[in-house]
């Protein structure tokens, strides 16, 4: 369906987007590369009638979250039965899963696929992202996929194979052959494998992809290739090519605090520390973090609010950074360049006031204007700790977190 993107859909997006796996899988098959057939599912109910649909005597019921590592937390069970598809899609959707990669608190699960069971002789993995230092994608493949790809990186680097794509070329045919042959694939199961890379190189580079992995790729034991698993990241800023995409978001899987930064206007990333942080400037930004850290304390986000923020923009920050109940103490670090410091002061009053300031306030600016900021902030009521520089608000701000939680 041909649709244009809406002026908030443009700005109200992170750096990457994900989406689920079934949606993933949908892509793969449209792509021409193998994956197991399947239902998309709300219900245990509807999870007993898929089982039925399937008529295989293996499924599988997985919860559908953007978070990876389901196996690990149970968010993946091989059943038997309607009943016991209907048993794990019940257990699965009673409460949120908790995952390597989800936070303590875990992801509610809202969606279910339940597919055809496969017999695995042998997982492999394989991914393509972007590499940096080469400024090329990069596809990958290991004979140690699974659900511990994690540690084979950290720990025997050597096992991973490594192509570098030509962005404008693609995967060249000798390429394909040399991952199938260095996986040791049988040799009935190499041209399959060179397609199915090919595949997956083209699907990277025509959906503006940044991360695609495919984790478990199983060998069956009848000597299939089939994508058990698939995760695909998009490069937000080329949303706008890719309306399928943009349809396919879910936003309940998203952290409502960057997309509501992403509709202000404003750099945010949430982190897991007690300092919210509102700065000017990224590299003020990080700069702002490291000091926080080496006062002994730990930052609750990184936040940019940009060279030319308005009044508006700094109170918008403020109320997102004050939404996070881990935020034990704020500290604004503002140079006044292009803004003003006396803009900055009448932003942090106004969200001041409009919102309930619940936590300690540390304030420190520099730049244009910053007597007039100063001044205002000091006549306006509202508890400001001021300080000189940065490594004094940094410590002040670690202390108040520290005596406030
Ligand atoms: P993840 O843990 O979130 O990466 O979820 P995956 O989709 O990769 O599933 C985790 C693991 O479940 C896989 O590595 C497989 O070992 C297992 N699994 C998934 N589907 C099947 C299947 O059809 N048959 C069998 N035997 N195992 C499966
Ligand atoms: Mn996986």
């Amino acid at each position: 369906m041909e649709r244009v993107l809406t002026p908030c859909e443009e700005t109200s997006k992170p750096s990457h987007v994900k989406i689920h796996e079934y949606q993933a899988k949908q892509l793969f098959r449209e792509a021409g590369i193998q994956v197991p057939t399947g239902h998309v599912v709300a219900t245990p109910a509807e999870a007993g009638a898929a089982f039925e649909a399937l008529g295989q005597p293996l499924a599988v019921v997985k919860a559908q979250i953007h978070a990876g590592g389901r196996g690990k937390g149970g968010g993946v069970k091989l059943v038997r039965s309607a009943q016991e598809a209907r048993q794990a899609a019940e257990a699965i959707l009673a409460k949120p899963l908790v995952t390597p990669q989800t936070s303590a608190e875990g992801q509610p699960v809202k969606t279910l696929l339940v597919e055809e069971g496969c017999d695995i002789e042998h997982e492999y993995y394989v991914g393509i992202t972007l590499d940096r230092g080469l400024g090329r994608p990069v596809l990958m493949a290991s004979t140690e996929g699974g659900m511990d790809i994690e540690t084979v990186a950290a720990e025997t680097p050597e096992k991973i194979l490594k192509v570098s794509i030509d962005p404008s070329g693609g995967l060249a045919a000798w390429q394909a052959r040399s991952l199938a042959y260095g996986l040791g694939l049988p040799a009935e199961a190499i041209k399959p494998a060179c397609q199915l890379f090919g595949q997956l190189t083209q699907l990277y580079l025509d959906k503006d992809a940044s991360l695609m992995e495919v984790n478990p790729l199983v060998l069956t034991k009848d000597g299939g290739l089939l994508a058990l698993d698939g995760k695909i990241n998009f490069d937000s800023n080329a949303l706008y090519r890719h309306p399928d995409v943009v349809e396919m978001r879910d936003l309940d899987e998203e952290d409502p605090r960057e997309s509501k930064a992403a509709e202000a206007g404003l750099a945010y990333i949430a982190l897991d520390g007690t300092i919210g942080c509102l700065v000017n400037g990224a590299g003020l930004a990080m700069g702002t973090m490291d000091t926080i850290q080496l006062a002994g304390g730990s930052p609750a986000n990184f936040l940019d609010v940009g060279g030319g923020a308005t009044a508006e923009q700094v109170s918008a920050a403020f109320k997102i950074i004050l939404s996070d109940p881990k935020v034990r103490a704020i500290l604004v670090n503002i140079f006044g360049g292009i803004m003003k410091c006396d803009v900055i002061a009448d932003g942090i009053i106004a969200a001041a006031s409009e919102t309930k300031l619940s936590v300690p306030l540390v304030v420190r600016l520099e730049g244009t204007n910053v007597e007039r900021g100063r001044e205002l902030l000091e006549t306006s009521g509202i508890d400001v700790i001021t300080a000189s520089d940065l490594a004094d608000a940094a410590a002040k701000a670690v202390e108040c977190a520290g005596a406030s939680s």
